[in-house]
């Protein structure tokens, strides 16, 4: 049992100690097909990649490419920065990504009204019921919205609905990620979503070369909790994202 690609890994492009070319080749150290760069979202406040990078760093992973034999991708951990599902990636740029994946973070860029009616009381670790909602709410309307592959650490350090999110993730074909950094479902949570049907994306969220592909522990809980290989994305096979290139 072993993961093909590792679609979340970090950069010197957001906060990531390595480059795209030494994330390869850990990547092709631990014999995955295929590596995914998805640096932090334009609206990170202390994060976030640059928007006027982006050609050099197409250029680095197809140069990452040619170099090592791993496919690598071009993807963004966008962020959620709205109750009302937006994000920090425009429509007319998310054609410049061959994936998307899209997670709530603390520090991000947002209207005013929003900085606080949502951004201010997350910061502050607020879990009441309205923010539930509204983080909840933030999460669907952006799967309906915006063509997301899938979700990363969702519940991490913020409250929200994982059922409610869980079948919207399945009508809308995004899947969910099981952050190898964190783990943030319980038993229970996890069968639920199998019963509904959810697709899980195995990933490092790596932030150095030497994580890459290290999912040991996702891979156990995969084990220990039943999940069907056939509904592990990136188990012992590719995934298929929504933009991906063929
Ligand atoms: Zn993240
Ligand atoms: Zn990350």
């Amino acid at each position: 049992m072993q993961i093909f690609g590792d679609y979340h890994t970090h950069t010197t492009f957001s906060h990531g100690k390595g480059t795209v070319l030494e994330n390869a080749h850990a990547a092709q150290e631990m014999g995955l097909k295929e590596l995914g760069i998805a640096d932090h979202g334009f609206g990170h406040i202390l994060y976030g990649m640059d928007k006027r990078d982006l050609p050099k760093l197409r250029a680095e992973i197809e140069n990452a490419t040619a170099q090592t034999g791993v496919r690598v991708l071009l993807g963004v951990e966008a962020n959620f920065i709205s109750p009302n599902g937006d994000i920090d990636i425009a429509p007319a740029d998310i054609e410049k990504f061959d994936f998307i994946l899209v997670g709530q973070h603390r520090f991000v860029k947002a209207r005013f009204a929003d900085k606080f009616g949502f951004l201010l009381p997350n910061i502050l670790g607020i879990k009441s019921k309205k923010m539930r909602e509204k983080n909840t709410q933030a999460i669907i309307r952006a799967m309906e919205k915006y063509p997301i592959d899938a979700i990363t650490h969702p519940k991490h350090g913020m409250a929200i609905d994982v059922l409610a999110v869980a079948k919207k993730a399945v009508e809308t074909n995004t899947m969910i990620e099981l952050n190898a950094s964190k783990m943030l479902f319980s038993r229970e949570e996890i069968s639920q979503m199998i019963n509904l049907g959810v697709m899980f994306l195995i990933s490092s969220d790596a932030h150095h070369p030497e994580k890459i592909g290290c999912v040991e522990n996702m891979l156990k809980v995969v084990k220990e909790y039943n999940i069907p290989e056939s509904q592990v994305a990136n188990l012992n096979k590719l995934p298929t994202f929504k933009r991906k290139k063929l």
